[in-house]
């Protein structure tokens, strides 16, 4: 069973189990007692009676005191099964690749790691040991009414399936209304964290109203589905009390019959009636375990789904490669799809250590792509990424990443505090001059000295209570903090105002001393002066050379130029 792979119990777990089955052979054994004590004469008179009393004290304290003792054992090894299964998950999804995230609700994945750990718990350290136990109840106690009265025995036989008939059918629908419902629940559980956390994109395209109403249909359909399973559970409990009561009375009837008549003893009656009501409970326990493990199937085939996903390839074992420095990267032949589509064809770039390179490209060319094959986020389908000539395929993922510092337009703040941004993934703790010349050089400090907490201000979710060119001054100062080989600089000046753009270059100025710089600009300023431009157009390098050069000798990057960098003149100088 996949459950069990997914789960390894500790051996706490299985005492608490070893004594709950002892629990429940005890639990046979009592009413054997309390036959022998009213099949007696002068029961209150006989001192033989008296030590039966005391021996039934004793076993029921023990097994009173055992079943605690092995459910909480029992319980505690659940609880520790939570922790482990949502480690064990969010370990693995913080490995995975972006692409799986490409095609992933956050929502959802979250809901695998919150609610479905629960469900794979409950069903191993609670459905299993109750199942285990109350079989062991039932064997135990047919046997023993068998040995008792075989006659008697039989008619509880021929009646208990009845129980069946009804509930196994009613199980079945349930099974399939409870896959629909969760399906429901994590769909609204989609829903709100989606909108809480675009409130801002929410109020301004007025969408609230149309939130509320995907939400209220969700909403509407997981109370249908609630509503028809409980009136399952409704009625599964009453027929349950109908079959138990008809039980009773037929085991009443004929018992009683049969004592008139002397075969039987009025001990054996009272303990068969005992024995009846201590079984009730755990058949009922087998009987919808198939429905538990149906539901807790479903929920496991979801986390197994995640864990069979294969995580980034690290290399594994070989300690870090000695390459020694300076570094200088180029890509070879790249080609890359997302899905079926290509974006990029037979690329090739030479970043040589220390200089400064330019990709520019209209919008969608593929220059964001082209930079996360350099990171690794994504694996071209063809060519090579070489540094110093050694295939990145050769070199540990953790190896290559902290080579690269990034400043992006895409967002990378988190929540928290400045402080917390600044140190964010770095190995060693930074001193507090580090921290201030890192301040110094990002040209925030004018900005910090203006909050009351200062670098422990928070700074709301994904930044939201900064301005663009204090987020990007923010992760150019964490850039500085990292002290990368590459520094890639992706549009890390677009959408700022001339003023923010103007600090942040002056920022950049400092940090990029002594790097190599991978910059993708929609601002001519910033990537005129590179040592070499490589023109992005139709998925491929159409050209490369100095700014002079390709205006000189490339019409196409001369339209380019024109009509991305309108604000600037042709000569790179703005206006
Ligand atoms: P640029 O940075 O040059 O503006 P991108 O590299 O971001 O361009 O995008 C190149 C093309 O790939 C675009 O057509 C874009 O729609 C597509 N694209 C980008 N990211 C993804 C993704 N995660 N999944 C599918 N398509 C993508
Ligand atoms: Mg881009």
């Amino acid at each position: 069973m996949k459950v069990i792979r997914l789960i390894r119990l500790k051996k706490f777990f299985w005492v608490g189990l070893f004594l709950s089955i002892i629990s429940s052979v005890l639990g046979v054994i009592v009413p054997l007692y309390i036959k022998n004590i009213i099949d007696l004469k002068n029961i209150f008179k006989s001192t033989l009676s008296l030590s039966f009393l005391s021996k039934l004290v004793t076993i029921l304290v023990l097994q009173t005191v055992i079943s605690a003792m092995g459910n909480f054992l029992i319980s505690r090894e659940g609880e520790r099964q939570i922790a482990d299964i949502r480690n064990l998950l969010q370990t693995h999804l913080i490995h995975l690749p972006i692409p799986f995230f490409d095609n992933q609700e956050s929502g959802q994945l979250s809901s695998r790691v919150i609610n479905d750990s629960v469900l794979v718990k409950n069903f191993i350290t609670g459905v299993v040991p109750e199942f285990i136990t109350s079989l062991i109840t039932t064997i135990g106690t047919f046997i023993v009414l068998f040995l008792l009265d075989w006659k008697l025995s039989l008619l509880i036989f021929l009646i208990f399936p009845l129980d069946a008939l009804i509930t196994i059918p009613l199980g079945n629908y349930e099974e399939k209304l409870t896959v629909k419902s969760q399906k429901s629940l994590s769909d609204l559980t989609g829903i709100v964290t989606e909108s809480l956390r675009n409130i801002r994109a929410v109020k301004l395209s007025e969408a609230e109203e149309n939130v509320l109403v995907k939400f209220g249909k969700k909403l509407r359909l997981l109370y249908k589905l609630s509503v028809k399973n409980e009136a399952v559970y409704a009625v599964i409990s009453p027929i349950q009390s109908l079959v138990s009561f008809v039980l009773i009375v037929s085991v009443l009837l004929y018992g009683g019959y049969r004592v008139q008549q002397s075969t039987l003893t009025i001990g054996s009656l009272t303990s068969f009636l005992i024995y009846f009501y201590q079984v009730i409970g755990p058949i009922n326990t087998i009987a919808d375990f198939y429905t538990n493990y149906k539901q807790t199937k479903g929920a496991v085939a979801k986390i197994i789904e995640i864990l069979h996903e294969k995580p980034e390839k690290y290399i594994v074992g070989s300690s870090k490669l000695k390459i020694s420095k300076p570094y200088s990267l180029s890509v070879r032949n790249l080609c890359f799809s997302y899905d079926k589509k290509m974006v990029l064809e037979k690329v090739n770039v030479d970043f040589p250590a220390k200089k400064k390179i330019a990709i520019v490209g209209s919008s969608g060319a593929g220059k964001t792509t082209l930079v996360n094959l350099i990171t690794r986020l994504y694996n071209p389908n063809a060519g090579s990424i070489m540094l110093n000539g050694i295939d990145s395929k050769k070199i540990d993922l953790s190896q290559w990443r902290s080579m690269f510092g990034v400043v992006s337009q895409e967002n990378y703040i988190i929540s928290g505090t400045i402080y917390d941004n600044l140190v964010f993934g770095l190995k060693n703790l930074p001193s507090n001059d580090e921290i201030n010349n890192a301040i110094k050089i990002a040209n925030l400090s004018t900005f910090l000295s203006s909050l009351r907490r200062g670098v422990h201000e928070i700074v709301g979710e994904q930044g939201l209570k900064l301005s663009g060119g204090q987020r990007q001054r923010l992760q150019i100062a964490r850039a500085y903090l990292k002290d990368p080989d590459f520094l890639i600089l992706d549009e890390a000046t677009s959408n700022l105002d001339a003023d923010s753009e103007k600090k942040v270059s002056l920022a950049l100025k400092e940090v990029m001393k002594g790097k190599t710089i991978i910059a993708i600009a929609h601002r001519l300023s910033t990537i005129i002066d590179s040592d070499k431009i490589y023109f992005l157009d139709n998925k491929t390098i159409a050209a490369s050379g100095t700014h002079e050069q390709l205006l000189r000798s490339v019409p196409k990057y001369r339209n380019f130029v024109k009509e991305q960098f309108l604000k600037t003149n042709i000569s790179g100088k703005e206006s």
